[in-house]
């Protein structure tokens, strides 16, 4: 069996992103692979993990992967301020005789957003709309390539390394079988240390935010890295949970100053997105069409609400909102062929770290020490039929049947983008629905 369908049947998805099946991305040819090992969000301490615990198999899957997209280079993005896991990389680069570079990324927000590694690492900006191939490259992650390697040791994907931080008696980062509820992940880092928090799921910037009454019912998934606790009376928090009448009212207290275009990232490598005229559409309120196509270019990187806005607004939110009205209307964003180029400036416009941080009101959080890592076992799982970009998979067993670690439980279904699911702990099937398979130990 060839590498890409020994992925596909391992069920491998972007382990950092949105869950992009990684067969298809093998399934092509470009000069460079890039593995972002950035881990630019704020607080996340996964990735360096996994660079220092499990090196040789992320190189092992860097290879193959190398060698499978035909790729002249595969370049390892990663900050040079992790100097233990840089040290990791090179030890075990020099021992196995890897034909791999490292990049020192500069310590910036985003250096991992896919189109700011692409520009760091080869000086190429993905054009408008585009993807990474467009300008011969393949990007992948840490976790995604620690996969590729077990796929090709006929190991599905099963558990998942999740950093657990913020407001718990134990910071820790743990692994758990998928379909692990995330009320056990906190129990595994020793319980919260208030009673009244939101969970981030995932990084500050990116992530999602699940409060207390959510809790129940949510586990975890392929695509999940961190989960961090803080108060429910959290900056984060409010600003989450704006409704999209409070965005827009908001947003005609725009006074134009245009910050959030001068920082925006994807701006800055020259696409045209202004964020500040999507404000202006909004404030005047302008009838979306295809002249405000632009907003559909955000990747949602957060700059521009977090860092840059003196005024409190959210940009961002006002793009997703306009590029909901372009779908709507059937509005896709085509680039015209047209050369991009990075805007002068780029360098000294990029966001530190350490100012986001207190920027985000998260300085009680930022390197917490972790306690020693923890394998959890659990007993139940609820595993997700939807942990992937496409298609829902289908399961393909039944409540009754004994299952073990690793066997299939659900299929892409025949002739879409999908992802293969698989049993996570040995039991029996007590439940099946739509959603999830339960699985519980005899
Ligand atoms: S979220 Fe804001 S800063 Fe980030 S890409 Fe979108 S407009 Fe630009
Ligand atoms: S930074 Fe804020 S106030 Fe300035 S143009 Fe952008 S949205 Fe308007």
């Amino acid at each position: 069996m060839d590498l890409v369908e020994l992925v596909r049947q391992a069920g491998v998805v972007g382990a950092g992103g949105a869950g992009f099946p990684t067969h298809v991305k093998l399934n092509a040819e470009a000069e460079y692979l890039i593995i972002n090992a950035a881990e630019c969000e704020p607080l996340l301490q996964t990735d360096q993990f996994l660079m220092r615990e499990r090196t040789a198999e992320l190189i092992g899957g860097i290879l193959l992967t190398k060698a499978q997209v035909k790729a002249r280079k595969a370049v390892i993005a990663v900050k040079g301020k992790y100097a233990r896991e840089v040290a990791c990389l090179k030890e075990t680069i020099a021992r196995l005789e890897a034909d791999v570079e490292i990049h020192d990324l500069q310590n910036f927000y985003p250096a991992g957003d896919e189109q700011m590694t692409v520009f760091e690492v080869t000086g190429r900006s993905v054009p408008p709309g585009g993807i990474p191939l467009n300008v011969g490259c393949v990007v992948s992650n840490v976790m995604t390539m620690i996969n590729v390697f077990e796929a090709s040791q006929n190991q599905p994907v099963t558990d998942k390394y999740v950093s657990i931080l913020g407001e718990v008696k134990e910071p820790r980062l743990i692994r758990v079988p998928l379909g692990t509820p995330f009320e056990d992940c906190l129990a595994a880092a020793g319980g919260t240390t208030i009673s009244d928090y939101c969970i981030i799921r995932g990084g500050p910037m990116m992530g999602g935010m699940v409060s207390k009454d959510q809790l129940p019912g949510m586990t975890i998934t392929k695509t999940d890295g961190a989960l961090i606790v803080i108060p429910a009376d959290h900056y984060l928090v409010t600003r989450a949970t704006e409704t999209e009448a409070q965005v827009l009212n908001r947003a005609k207290t725009c006074i134009q100053c245009g910050f959030c275009t001068e920082q925006c990232p994807r701006y800055l490598i020259g696409h045209p997105l202004h964020p500040h005229k999507m404000m202006k559409a909004v404030k005047y309120a302008e009838e979306i069409n295809e002249s405000h196509k632009e907003a559909l270019l955000c990747c949602g990187c957060g700059v521009c609400e977090m860092y840059s806005c003196p005024m409190g607004i959210s940009p961002r939110k006002v793009n997703l909102y306009i590029a909901g009205k372009l779908r709507e209307k059937g509005i896709r964003y085509q680039h015209d062929g047209s050369e991009i180029i990075a805007r002068d400036g780029r360098e000294f416009r990029k966001v530190p770290p350490t100012r986001l941080v207190s920027r985000l009101d998260l300085n009680d959080y930022d390197h917490q020490p972790l306690h020693e890592f923890r394998e959890v076992i659990m007993d139940k799982v609820s595993i997700s039929l939807r942990q992937h970009i496409g298609a829902s998979s289908e399961a393909v067993v039944s409540a009754g049947d004994t299952v073990v670690k690793g066997q299939l439980i659900g299929a892409t279904p025949e002739g879409q983008l999908g992802s293969m699911i698989h049993a996570s702990i040995n039991g029996q099937v007590v439940e099946v629905n739509e959603r999830q398979v339960v699985i519980a130990r005899g």
